[in-house]
């Protein structure tokens, strides 16, 4: 009776302390900060490929996708998968080798190829591919934010987490993860941006033009901690700094533009197209996917109509939201620390383990 009684006790305690303690720790330790070491990443998606030679430590493989079907050394099978190290060619085109595993399958008359892989090689590889020549503070910021931007973003594509584009992160496998993306990783080892105890939103971008964009500038739904601050110093060295776009009558999906508001942080936040209005920044992305994405380059622009063209003139590269790539580079090469690059550009959140 003792012994039944005493059970009860402990239980009733373990409860209590399971149900005081979870929550406790799921404020201060996100659940996916401890359950996920790996992520799933769909690769040369943009290739659209229909063959590929495929080179795991034991093979080589021939792989194509014949209408909807996959076809490995000519036999339809349901799905390849490789367990270790896979080097991955598309004739003419590309190779890169991935660590991790890989599963290709057909979809929708596509090869699907998705590179299971471990967070800090996927991160290291993202900080290679992202960060280029700089300063090491620089990389130790580009590591912090990018792990952190992951971590909010897990199933970012519903059948896998990420792109391996700028939709997500830069992802190239081995080919980016140098010695110094490595130690960037390594040396920032489980630290995150905060916004008080939950995990921030953050982003980056290329070039933000001279001064970084105010979350409302870009989504609908504003995010106070994220704001604009002063870059001018910083990433004029850029080669997207100041731009212009010439876009003739006759290539234009509009004959009449007209920008309505624009936000204190320069960013052109209405447009009439039309006589239609429209969000600045959906503007901006409807005509990058139609032109590609160096052309109207940010929603930080003027238009002026000339003889025959719409002359755009504008700043910065990217949507101009937190960490400026090329003012990190600069900051750092000016001596300043990892720290104090991203309480530059988060002043409102706080960089830590
Ligand atoms: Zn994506
Ligand atoms: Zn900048």
């Amino acid at each position: 009776m003792v012994i039944k009684l005493l059970c009860i006790v402990s239980n009733i305690t373990l409860c209590f302390l399971f149900f005081i303690l979870y929550p406790l720790s799921s404020v201060l330790y996100p659940l996916t900060l401890d359950t996920r070491s790996t992520i799933d990443v769909r690769i040369l998606e943009i290739f659209h490929p229909k063959e590929l030679t495929v080179t795991t430590c034991s093979d080589t493989f021939s792989i194509a996708l014949v209408g909807n079907s996959l076809l490995v050394n000519s036999a339809k099978k349901t799905m390849f998968f490789s367990r270790n190290e896979t080097t991955i060619a598309i004739k003419d085109k590309i190779k890169r080798t991935y660590r991790g595993t890989i599963k290709i399958y057909a979809l929708m008359a596509e090869l699907v190829i998705i590179n299971r892989v471990s967070i800090e090689h996927y991160c290291a590889s993202v900080v290679g591919a992202e960060m280029g020549i700089a300063s090491f503070e620089a990389w130790k910021a580009q590591a912090i934010v990018s792990r952190t931007y992951l971590f909010g973003n897990l199933k970012r594509h519903n059948q896998y987490d990420f792109c391996d584009l700028t939709h997500c992160q830069v992802y190239k496998g081995r080919e980016s993860e140098t010695d110094t993306a490595k130690n960037a990783v390594e040396e920032t080892e489980g630290m995150f941006i905060w916004d008080g105890n939950k995990l921030a939103e953050v982003y980056y971008h290329s070039t933000c033009g001279g001064k970084t964009a105010n979350s409302s500038s870009i989504f609908k739904e504003a995010n106070e901690s994220l704001i604009s601050v002063s870059d001018s110093n910083y990433c004029e060295d850029s080669p997207h700094y100041r731009w212009e776009w010439n876009l003739s009558y006759a290539d234009a999906p509009f004959k009449e533009l007209q920008v309505l508001k624009r936000a204190l942080d320069g960013r052109v936040t209405e447009i009439k197209v039309h006589g239609v209005k429209e969000r600045g920044w959906k503007f901006r992305m409807r005509i990058g996917h139609q032109f590609g994405w160096n052309k109207l380059r940010s929603s930080w622009f003027f238009v002026e109509k000339k003889d025959t063209y719409f002359l755009f003139t504008g700043k910065g590269l990217g949507h101009g939201l937190g960490m400026c790539q090329w003012g990190a580079k600069t900051m750092a090469a000016q001596g300043k620390t990892c720290e104090e690059i991203l309480k530059h550009y988060f002043p409102k959140l706080q960089a830590r383990q």
